[in-house]
């Protein structure tokens, strides 16, 4: 049987949400029993975004065997469960250095090696081998809008996929935009039938109109769009704005997104089972109470640098019915003016938890290491992931174990006591991306730990990282002599993992990053257990208010 391929691009403007899109058509397949797997193009010269700043491109994220993509690869994993890699997310930049390298060693034979075929052909080759692996159906993103230079030699190879494979196993998808102009009172199509013109130009049909709108769609304005644009009149399917991300697959199943897709590849599945998602959808808008959480970070600007991390703590709260509030706190503005100014602190009392991210760089590290400080002694849950770990473990060697100079090499590499520093130099590891660790690594956890009963129980998990750093045991016995605990290493103990404070509502530094393995339906441990204690700590807050104020009583 042939590979069946759903292709999904994007038109008018960017930011439409086409991963999201994506991401919830192959949630509906997955609903309906299919197995899918899902891969997005991006068409920059960039090989991969590994080095792109956070505030260009958004977070990095990580997938287990260690590629750093695009973070439209989180909302897939979010959604379903395609098994990614880093076939799974491939950039012009590395289709560009995968044929330099075969025209290099010969592999051409002397031929004049061009877009197409040979661009095109890599890139199909790419889909084919993702494809390859069992998926009833494969959901493909073309990253840019119709139109752009750059996604030209991508938009050409599903053409031809559409040609070698045929009608009955190819649908194509298009995300567009209905814009409502105000001075006409009139929702607006012809920046759709420009777009899907744009795109017939180069030999592709779209077959399925996702419209993004922020109303509903009248039968008169589907028919219209349907008739412009060549399409059936059911396949216009209104994309409406919802509050919450987790109902685009049920708009969608409203709409019959997912039995036109399995019309049109002539498959047949059972009914979709979407009673898990509607239980979702529906803790989240009936909140039982709110749950606040600061992060202090660098990037906190612009929120897309911390996606995975936003989605992990969403799904902890909705897990306990509970709404959360993130205040995003630029780390830098907590610094102490001079020695002994704890003026943060004011900034710091109206939060339930405290959370410092991940980071790199020096920049806001004072401010960082004042929150940890007074998360650890006013007894606020703390959660510290990768650069939020390190700098617990400075803090404590600093202000608990008296090692004032105490420092990650990162920050100052002529500190004294390096606490964190690049052991994989030392090591001389190198691998992919230099000495950064990346991706799964099994974690072992001391038994009784915060850490294991967090995880159920666990002895051994696996969880991804992206880093250079790491903790220095030459100070562990300073470090757990004074309190804090390493509650979780790699098997051969080279590298530290996790630390707590045991007696501490809840204060645990990883190295990894758990916020890549969150999903909605099964929301991740550590943040889960840490919306839990921050929870408490705030009705035990709201109880010593009470306390405080008998009046308020009266
Ligand atoms: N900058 C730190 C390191 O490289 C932490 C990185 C991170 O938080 N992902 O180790």
């Amino acid at each position: 049987m042939s590979a069946k391929y759903v292709f999904v691009t994007g038109g008018v403007v960017s930011s439409l949400g086409k991963g999201l899109a994506a991401a919830s058509i192959g949630c509906l397949l997955e609903s309906r029993g299919l197995r899918v797997n899902m891969m997005k193009f991006d068409p920059y010269l960039n090989v991969d975004p590994g080095t792109m700043s956070p505030f260009q491109h958004g977070e990095v994220f990580v997938t287990d065997d260690g590629a750093e993509t695009d973070l439209d690869l989180g909302h897939y994993e979010r959604f379903t469960h395609a098994p990614l890699s880093r076939d799974n997310n491939l950039t012009t930049g590395r289709i560009y250095e995968q044929i330099i390298l075969k025209e290099r060693r010969g592999d051409y034979l002397g031929k004049t090696v061009q877009v197409i075929p040979h661009v095109t052909n890599e890139i199909k080759n790419a889909m084919r081998k993702v494809s390859s692996n069992g998926a009833d159906v494969t959901i493909v993103e073309i990253g840019g809008t119709v139109g752009d230079i750059e996604s030209l030699p991508f938009l050409e190879a599903i053409r031809q996929m559409r040609q070698e494979l045929g009608r009955e196993n190819t649908v194509f998808v298009h995300l567009t935009l209905i814009p409502w102009i105000a001075a006409a009172q009139e929702l607006k199509t012809k920046p759709t039938q420009h777009s899907v013109k744009e795109l017939l130009s180069i030999g592709i049909q779209a077959d399925i109109l996702l419209c993004r709108c922020d109303r509903n769609l009248s039968r008169e304005m589907k028919q219209k769009i349907a008739a412009f644009c060549n399409v059936e009149e059911r396949a216009v399917v209104a994309a409406k704005d919802v509050p919450s991300i987790y109902e685009v697959p049920l708009g969608f199943a409203q709409e019959g997104v997912d039995a036109l897709i399995l019309k049109y590849l002539h498959k047949d599945a059972p009914e979709a089972d979407l009673s898990k998602w509607k239980d979702l959808v529906d803790r989240c808008y009936h909140p039982k109470d709110e749950v606040s959480i600061a992060i202090v970070g660098k990037y906190v600007e612009y929120e897309d640098s911390y996606k995975s991390l936003k989605e992990a703590l969403t799904h902890g709260a909705i897990s306990q019915n509970l709404k959360l509030k993130i205040t995003w706190i630029e780390a830098e503005g907590l610094e102490s003016k001079s020695p002994g100014d704890r003026s943060y602190e004011s900034q710091l009392e109206d939060f339930d938890g405290i959370l410092v991210p991940g980071g790199f760089g020096k920049r806001g590290i004072e401010g960082m290491l004042n929150a940890i400080r007074y998360a650890r002694e006013k007894q606020v849950p703390y959660f510290g992931i990768c650069l939020g770990m390190q700098t617990a473990c400075i803090e404590f060697a600093r202000n608990v174990c008296g090692l004032k100079d105490a420092n990650s090499s990162e920050f100052d590499p002529a500190t004294q006591h390096r606490v964190i520093y690049k052991l994989r130099e030392l090591l001389g590891v190198e691998e992919m991306g230099g000495t950064m660790r990346l991706g799964a690594w099994t974690c072992v956890l001391q038994e009784d730990s915060l850490a294991s009963r967090a995880y159920g129980g666990a002895t051994e998990i696996s969880e991804r990282h992206r880093h250079r750093y790491e903790f220095n045991r030459e100070y562990e016995a300073l470090l757990t002599g004074g309190g804090l605990r390493l509650s979780g290493t790699t098997p051969d103990a080279t590298y530290v993992e996790i630390v707590e404070i045991p007696g501490h509502p809840y204060f645990l530094g990883c190295q990894f990053h758990p916020e890549f393995k969150s999903k909605p339906l099964e929301p991740h441990p550590l943040f889960r257990e840490f919306i839990i204690a921050s929870y408490k700590n705030r009705l035990n807050r709201a109880a010593d208010i009470v306390k405080l104020s008998p009046k308020a009583l009266v």
